[in-house]
């Protein structure tokens, strides 16, 4: 089906494992982030940043999710990412979007407070959800981009949420946008004093940089999204170099864009079993 994330991470909640969201950075990468769900019996979030929903054509993107979510029997939800204007949320929302996300994060708390309850009051009433982010995040991404990075403090996301009734709520706990290089020593101790804190699923972004030995104690800590953005970006790419250096030009499109496509797949199957809690035999 085609839902919006909180049934998604209420399930996940009750059970105990994290949701997958998986940026798509064109068209062609949103089947087999799909299909690799699906072959996994799993939800999962489709998101892109609003530069790529304005690329791509939002009706075109929703078009896709949905039609997918009904024909490959899968819970699909498709999120839009950092958004930080109000004319990209209601257009998204408008155009089907399920889900949306108001980073308001560099921004006075005050007006992050105000304009994330504009965004609630509007989106809620059509069953879109709504994450939104105390802290902010470091590193750069496509649209997103913040030197540094400001860890959320326990006792400001309660009264956030005191002000601000989300969905979700994006954390900043030690991860930074676009690392992947390296792996991150995330705060564990913070994550757990916020979720001790605070009663809402808690989204983690920039988790390529994360420590996949690490996914076991940020889902025992509230973890129910989980953010792949670069990871996907980086293999489709590096195979995308491969292949087309090694192909004719006249070679049909198809047969250089299936394998970076397969790599899209593989990574997210792989992401989503270590999600579920599964361990899986190295392939
Ligand atoms: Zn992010």
């Amino acid at each position: 089906m085609y839902v919006s994330m909180t049934p998604m991470l209420a399930e996940a909640a009750a059970v105990g494992y994290m949701v997958g969201a998986f940026n798509a950075h064109s068209l062609e990468m949103v089947p087999p982030i799909i299909r690799a769900a699906r072959d996994l019996g799993a939800p999962v979030i489709v998101q892109t940043s609003p530069g790529t929903a304005r690329y791509v054509g939002m009706r075109n993107l929703v078009a896709v999710c949905r039609s997918m979510a009904e024909d490959e029997v899968v819970d699909v939800a498709l999120h839009l990412d950092h958004a930080t204007s109000l004319t990209d949320i209601r257009d998204a929302v408008e155009a089907g979007y399920s889900s949306v996300m108001f980073d308001g994060s560099l921004m006075a708390v005050s007006r992050n407070v105000a304009t994330s309850r504009r965004v609630i009051d509007y989106a809620r009433s059509r069953g879109v959800s709504v994450e939104v982010e105390i802290g902010t995040i470091g590193g750069t991404e496509e649209g997103v981009s913040s030197t540094g990075g400001l860890r959320t403090q326990p006792q400001e996301a309660v009264w956030f949420l005191e002000q601000v009734d989300a969905d979700a709520l994006a954390v900043s706990i030690g991860t930074s946008h676009g690392q992947f290089r390296s792996t991150t020593d995330i705060d564990l101790d913070l994550l757990s004093r916020i979720h001790q804190a605070v009663d809402l699923p808690l989204v983690i972004h920039g988790g390529t940089g994360v420590d996949e030995a690490d996914y076991p104690s940020l889902s025992a800590n509230g973890v129910r999204k989980f953010n792949v953005g670069t990871e996907l970006l980086v293999g489709w790419t590096r195979q995308a170099q491969e292949q087309f250096a090694a192909t004719e030009v006249s070679t049909s499109l198809r047969r250089n864009i299936e394998p970076c496509n397969d790599v899209v797949r593989d990574i997210v199957a792989r992401k989503i079993s270590l999600f579920l809690g599964e361990t899986r035999e190295p392939q």
